[in-house]
């Protein structure tokens, strides 16, 4: 019996259950996937947008700018890195310049800081900002994150704290009887309180509890991307945006914390909630649309592409409310972008609006906080070796583009929340994401998991319970 069931560990499933387990309540995460974060939390363009966009009015542009306050002293908290890297938003006509007065104004009344610039004193400090460009924008408090290391990190720290978190458990069904009834494909809970954070799914959990037509609709938008290898010399040293139009933000430019470079996304309309593949077109389509604001773009330094689906709603807005004919179920739903920067915020607005003071507070002393995951290649020397003399695994390296050891590997499987698949220990400690996309590291990895967990290996998935790795032996011995 739980309090309150939160349904998806998206990286706003993941912040109200952080938020929650400051509280005295029992709360139960579900998520079909078999790690917190594989929705559009795993694929998205990784930027804490300043707020200047959204349209005035909305929760959009309410919570992006309180969001994009909170994240940093969050991601201090949770020993997360957030880089401020600052964004220029660029335009190659009079007809979009007008269109940057229109930001400049919003900004303005939103308080947000900008700097107004001419394409030449631009290109002064972003020397591959195309030629083209005629005025740009800056907003110095634009920031990047890995989206998914602080979602397992929020729920790393609310599973310390009391919060049970159940994977691989799809929600096939929901009833409201005294109290609300959650059925997976794997067993029944019950909660006085539903919170539906379950990403483009969100309506298909309504119409389960409603048993009929939900007022909001998804249909999921997909962007797709190129990754650009890490480079000596960045492409850009800021988000590069062009000016935005009725597809949204338009394709962008994006250095990531660990220096490769992000180029995309379009915004294709998708009728299948599952479909995150990469088409040419689309992806002909972002490289002819990014090389519109920057120049010199390194195409022959692809090292993978990849897809994204946006949660879009037919509201054209968040939809952050209680039912009004289900007490104590909340949608927190249509999350698309700015949902990555607003989440901090949304997770307030459901706490202060919905949950209010129905629980005390936790005695902030009794709170446990997480140790933030060992990462060797932002230590010196001095203390690379110390942890090598202390346990010689951290000395065995496995991912030889990332410089991840078999030491780093194995905490980010012993952890609170811990890595259960080779996709789960890329994502917490970075094998796979450099050059060789894994080819080399993707097998000690597996060993690495079937030894820790005590399975065999051909168990071992890359992902989901359909992403086989091995299917059978090709030498004499054992698996
Ligand atoms: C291409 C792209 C670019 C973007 N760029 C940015 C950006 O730069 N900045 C920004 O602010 N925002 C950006 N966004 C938006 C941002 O990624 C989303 O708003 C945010 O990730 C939504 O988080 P979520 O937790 O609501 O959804 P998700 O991360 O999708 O989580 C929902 C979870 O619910 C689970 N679930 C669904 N159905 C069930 C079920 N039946 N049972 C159990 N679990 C279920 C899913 O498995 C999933 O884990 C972008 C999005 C995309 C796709």
């Amino acid at each position: 019996m739980y309090d309150i069931i939160i349904i998806g560990a998206g990286i706003i499933g993941s912040f109200i259950a952080h938020d929650l387990s400051k509280k005295l309540c029992n709360v139960l995460v579900i998520d079909k996937e078999a790690d917190v974060a594989n929705g559009a939390t795993m694929a998205n363009s990784a930027i804490v947008h300043a707020g200047y966009d959204p349209e005035p009015g909305t929760l959009k542009a309410k919570l992006n700018v309180r969001g994009n306050r909170m994240y940093p002293g969050i991601c201090e908290s949770l020993g997360e890195p957030y880089v401020r890297c600052s964004a220029f938003v660029a335009a190659t006509s009079e007809a979009e310049s007008r269109i940057l007065d229109t930001l400049a104004e919003r900004a303005g009344e939103r308080d947000i800081e900008y700097r107004d610039m001419d394409g030449d004193s631009a290109r002064e400090l972003e020397e591959n900002l195309s030629d083209d460009v005629i005025r740009v924008l800056e907003f110095p408090t634009t920031g990047i994150i890995y989206p998914w290391n602080i979602a397992i990190a929020l729920m790393e720290e609310a599973v310390m704290n009391g919060v049970d978190l159940k994977l691989s458990e799809e929600v096939v069904d929901i009833t409201k009887e005294e109290r609300y009834k959650v059925t997976t494909d794997r067993g029944v809970y019950e909660a006085d309180m539903v919170i539906n954070a379950a990403g483009v799914y969100a309506d298909r959990i309504y119409a389960m509890a409603l048993k009929g037509e939900p007022d909001f609709h998804i249909k999921p938008r997909r962007g797709e991307y190129y990754v650009i290898d890490e480079m000596a010399k960045p492409v850009v040293n800021r988000v590069i945006y062009p000016v935005p139009g009725p597809d949204g933000k338009g394709v962008l430019v994006v250095p990531t914390i660990h220096n490769n470079v992000l180029i995309g996304p379009n915004s294709q309309p998708v009728d299948d909630k599952e479909a995150v593949c990469n088409t040419s077109e689309a992806l002909n389509d972002v490289k002819a649309r990014a090389s519109k604001t920057v120049k010199n773009l390194p195409f022959d330094k692809v090292i993978r592409t990849f897809a994204g689906l946006r949660p879009s709603g037919d509201t054209h807005d968040f939809v952050i409310e209680e039912s009004k004919t289900l007490a104590g179920f909340v949608n927190v739903a249509c999350i698309e972008s700015p949902g990555l920067a607003s989440a901090p915020a949304i997770s307030e607005y459901v706490i202060d609006n919905f949950v209010k003071d129905a629980y005390p507070d936790k005695n902030a002393s009794d709170y446990v906080h997480r140790k933030p995951i060992t990462f060797m290649t932002g230590m010196s020397d001095e203390e690379r070796n110390e942890l090598i003399s202390k346990d010689p695994d951290y000395g065995r390296i496995v991912c030889r583009c990332c410089l991840v050891s078999k030491g780093e590997v194995k905490e980010a499987i012993n952890r609170p929340v811990g890595a259960t698949t080779v996709k789960g220990v890329k994502k917490r400690v970075g094998p796979g994401l450099g050059r060789c996309q894994g080819g080399f590291c993707e097998p000690l990895i597996v060993d690495i998991l079937a030894g820790e967990l005590g399975v065999d290996r051909a168990d071992i998935r890359y992902d989901s319970a359909e992403s086989v790795m091995l299917i059978g032996q090709t030498k004499k011995g054992a698996l």
